[in-house]
């Protein structure tokens, strides 16, 4: 038990601590789904295994060794039978195992599609619901579960093979030795010359019944101990299956890693972020998702990006604090590659709101210190109050010590966009992100948002992400994607002037005459 769990907890210890140096892109292509059965059923599997291993297992081969040497021991030529059955019996077991493997590896497989139908239907149930979908989620989840089934049974019908005939063996063994043997210690109806003989035969202690008994005895200790072993080697050759694929995540190297000059902090003088002709694609030979991007944002300059979905606006971001590598390019924080900072170091200076508000299950106090433990409750008033999330988290009743459910269920949206990027401003970053974080804000809240970060954070350098013209009008530089390029960076002002995309973009959500008057309103 000690061998057995200590084995499994070090191994998921290990998993755990390895996938999270993993990047994006080696968890997107595992999936989130197939990685959470392999730490936990892979796992358990292989320690299943390591239990059955050590209590019965490694008696088998000792049983079988010592049966033969003692066979060897009572008549050589007897005991050769043993020395045919062994290898015969090697051969069944090797035969049903290598058949076997393969079914047991595309039934973990179906295990991960399991486990991805459970966790989309539930944490989509609502979505599942207003459509009502019900019916074809179960019957998705029955069509998984009868596949499992049927590789199941397939592998099952396979080993069942082996008792069978691994007995068969081992009694045509036993059959022979009393044949055999008998011949030598039949002495029913002999002549008396032969009776001396064979006493003699005996004296020499060549073979007596004793010892045919003793044979047959040996055999069949041989017969239960790999009836044993024939038992577990179901269990086996799953493990096998589970722990290829143990290995697999483990033999991941993580494709952001961190270079050996940890020392480095950048230039504050520097431009906050630098983009020199980036690309990026998320897997080594698709399109680019995005294609030569070049800017530089100041320190304590407001960068708004803008763009139809898919155009890579957060792909563009998450490049900045290297939740993946550019393919080719160079970025640049306060003038140094992000790839010579230790990566703890690069994102201490960066706060990123992602598209997707995540909270985690405690109080709003917990939620808010995830930027440094020594974060004060001032602190984090004066963040609620920027993100103007002061007013509702004041009329919770327990304030900071508000208990949020798993997922943030009991918050609204907009509340819990509000409270994420009060946790990115309570870390006090240098580089502050938001990607599209105002969206679930209604305008007059956006914009007071927008502002008290304006008078609040003025050294710190914003990049804000929307689909509205209007969230990103008054930015220092707005940069306008389409298709993972740039079709223009320039003020608001400017892109009215030059840029047909941004134009559009605004004609649908301004009114002409609105859109006219700031053309000419300076001229
Ligand atoms: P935006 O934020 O502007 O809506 P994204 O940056 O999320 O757009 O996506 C840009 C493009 O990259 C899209 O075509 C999308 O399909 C693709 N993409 C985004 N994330 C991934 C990913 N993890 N793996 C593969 N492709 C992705
Ligand atoms: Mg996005």
């Amino acid at each position: 038990s000690v061998a057995s769990q200590g084995f499994g907890t070090e191994l998921r210890r290990e998993l755990y601590h390895h996938i999270n140096t993993l990047s994006h892109k080696e968890v997107d292509e595992f999936g989130t789904p197939s990685l959470i059965t392999r730490l936990t059923s892979d796992i358990n599997q292989l320690q299943v295994a390591v239990a059955m291993l050590i209590r019965l297992v490694v008696r088998a081969p000792f049983l079988v060794i010592g049966s033969t040497i003692m066979a060897f021991m009572i008549d050589v030529k007897l005991a050769l039978i043993f020395v045919l059955v062994i290898p015969l019996v090697a051969i069944v077991m090797w035969l049903v195992t290598t058949r076997t493997i393969p079914f047991f590896k595309s039934i973990q497989k179906k295990l991960d599609k399991t486990s991805l139908i459970t966790r989309e239907n539930l944490v989509g149930a609502r979505a599942v619901r207003a459509f009502s979908k019900q019916q074809h989620e179960i019957e998705r989840f029955k069509d998984n579960a009868e596949d499992i089934e049927k590789a199941a049974v397939r592998a099952g019908k396979i080993s069942a093979l082996l008792s069978p005939v691994n007995a068969i063996i081992l009694n045509l063994a036993i059959v022979a030795i009393i044949w055999f043997g008998g011949f030598s210690v039949n002495v029913g109806d002999l002549t008396q010359g032969q009776v001396i003989a064979l006493v003699n035969y005996v004296d020499q202690g060549i073979i007596t019944t004793g010892a045919v008994v003793a044979l047959v005895n040996y055999m069949n200790q041989i017969l239960l101990a790999l009836v044993v072993v024939a038992n577990l080697v179901v269990i086996f050759t799953k493990s096998a299956a589970c722990a290829a694929r143990v290995n697999e995540v483990l033999d991941t190297k993580p494709s952001v890693t961190e270079t050996e000059s940890t020392e480095e902090n950048g230039d504050s003088s520097a431009p906050a972020v630098k983009f020199d002709k980036v690309y990026f694609s998320y897997h080594d030979n698709s399109e680019y998702a995005l294609e030569d991007i070049s800017f530089t944002a100041d320190k304590g300059q407001t960068i708004g990006i803008i763009g139809g979905t898919g155009s890579g606006k957060s792909t563009l971001i998450n490049l900045i604090p290297r939740f993946y590598d550019a393919s080719d390019g160079l970025v640049e924080v306060y003038g140094t590659d992000v790839r010579k900072y230790s990566l703890n170091r690069l994102r201490k200076k960066i706060a990123v709101v992602p598209q997707k508000a995540v909270l985690f299950s405690g109080t709003i106090r917990e939620n808010m210190k995830w930027g440094g433990d020594n974060i004060t409750d001032e602190q984090i008033w004066r963040a609620l109050k920027i993100s103007q999330a002061y007013e509702f988290v004041e009329k919770l009743e327990n304030g900071l010590d508000y208990k949020i459910l798993q997922g943030g269920k009991n918050l609204s949206g907009g509340q819990k966009q509000r409270l994420t990027i009060a946790r990115a401003i309570a870390a006090d970053p240098e580089i502050l992100i938001l990607d599209d974080s105002a969206s679930a804000l209604d305008f007059a809240t956006d914009a007071k948002l927008r502002t008290a970060i304006k008078e609040n954070c003025s050294d710190m350098t914003v990049f804000i992400i929307s689909q509205r013209a209007n969230t990103v009008k008054n930015a220092d530089q707005i940069i306008v994607l389409d298709d993972g390029k740039t079709v223009g960076i320039g003020t608001h002002k400017e892109l009215l002037q030059s840029c047909t995309d941004y134009c559009q973009i605004c004609l649908t959500q301004f009114s002409a005459e609105e859109l006219e008057k700031e053309i000419n309103g300076d001229e």
